[in-house]
C-alpha cells in the first residue's frame, strides 16, 4: 500500500479479457468453413483451403460459406 499503480499500464492491443458482444458463451469457438459447390465436399477451412482437394474446384461465390461452432476440446 501507499503506492499508486496505474491500471491502464496493463492494457494490451488484444481485446481478450473483456466482454465481446457476439460470442455466445465461453469456451466455444467459431470457425468459417466452406463447402464445394461442385462436388459438395466439405467442410473445408476457408483460411487454408482455397481449392477443393477432391475435385480441384476453386472456391467461388456459388460455394457455401458458413460459420460452425466447435469446442477446442480441453
Ligand atoms: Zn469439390
Ligand atoms: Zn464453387
Amino acid at each position: 500500500m501507499g503506492r499508486h499503480s496505474t491500471s491502464s499500464s496493463s492494457k494490451t492491443s488484444s481485446s481478450s479479457g473483456g466482454k465481446h458482444s457476439g460470442a455466445p458463451g465461453s469456451g466455444s469457438k467459431t470457425k468459417t468453413v466452406w463447402y464445394c459447390s461442385s462436388c459438395r465436399f466439405g467442410p473445408l477451412n476457408i483460411d487454408i483451403d482455397e481449392y477443393c482437394p477432391d475435385c480441384q474446384h476453386r472456391r467461388c461465390s456459388s460455394c457455401t460459406v458458413t460459420t460452425i461452432e466447435y469446442n477446442p476440446g480441453r
